[in-house]
């Protein structure tokens, strides 16, 4: 792994509790630019809240983030009564925030927009991005995901598979430096993953950062750079894809894989 300051993605002990639930308990990781990281472990291990606290959905109790050259320690964060980042540090979050784009396991695509419209929301209205141009630059995307001829069409006439096709376009709307894939694929129906996956694919081959919380184990197999296997709020084995899924080492990543396998 190269030195954490050449790297896109650079996370040092990152805590978060729920209450009295501590979901996160150190985690540290880098990501170099143009890699892409699989995310693996057991339901409640705390890969969503790992890709959560690096858009800053949830704000981690403690740690440093550092994505390009925006960088947040979450000891300088004071929250409001609303939970939210105060002042100053609401500026170098929702910096933060900007060089990410997460694509959910549900898509969560506005109904009553049309498809390209869900596409150019974002630029039109987050970066004031006029309409012509966000309109060329949405037809783009939605050819590269291959649904240019649904630009029009709602949400509801589509599949599960395109649906999460139009929310990779969308967080590709607003050119973050670093993808987050939060089990894209677990909600669709077997038929559909295909379709997902490829264009997943497709982005890691352009050299684009990602981070992809997913099961799917041949997905990362062939095309994670690294794989972490989180347990219980850290991560506890990672490495080469080839080693980690083929020849763990820890015994909690065996049963893991011996489960999913
Ligand atoms: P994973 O993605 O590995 O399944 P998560 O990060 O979603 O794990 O969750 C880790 C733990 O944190 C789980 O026990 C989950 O119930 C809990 N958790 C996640 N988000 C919240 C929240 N907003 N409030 C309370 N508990 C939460």
């Amino acid at each position: 792994m190269s030195d954490a300051r050449d790297a896109l993605v650079d996370v040092r002990g990152l805590t978060k509790s729920f209450g009295s639930l501590e979901v996160l308990r150190g985690v540290d990781f880098t990501v170099p630019s143009g890699s892409v990281t699989v995310l693996l472990g057991p339901s409640g291990s705390g890969k969503t809240t790992v890709l959560r606290s690096l858009n800053a959905l949830d704000l981690p109790d403690a740690g440093v983030v550092r994505i390009g050259d925006a960088e947040v320690d979450y000891v300088d964060v004071p929250l409001g009564r609303d939970g939210r980042a105060k002042g100053d540090a609401a500026k170098r979050v929702g910096a933060l925030r900007a060089k990410t784009g997460m694509v959910f396991q549900q898509h969560n695509l506005f109904p009553h927009k049309s498809v390209l419209e869900n596409v150019t929301e974002g630029p039109i209205v987050v970066q004031g991005v006029a309409k012509a141009d966000a309109d060329a630059r949405g037809h783009e995307l939605l050819a590269k995901v291959g649904l240019d001829d649904q630009a029009d069409k709602y949400p509801y006439q589509l599949s599960g598979g395109q649906q999460q096709r139009v929310g990779i376009a969308r967080a590709l709307a607003l050119a973050p430096e670093l993808l987050l894939f939060d089990e894209p694929t677990s909600a669709l129906d077997p038929e559909l993953v295909g379709g997902v996956l490829s264009v997943m694919r497709e982005l890691a081959d352009e050299g684009r950062t990602m981070i992809v919380v997913t099961h799917e184990i041949a997905f990362a197999r062939d095309v994670a750079d690294q794989v972490l296997f989180m347990d219980g709020g850290v991560i506890v084995e990672r490495g080469e894809p080839s080693q980690v899924i083929d020849h763990p080492r820890e015994a909690r990543t065996q049963a893991f894989l011996k489960r999913i396998l």
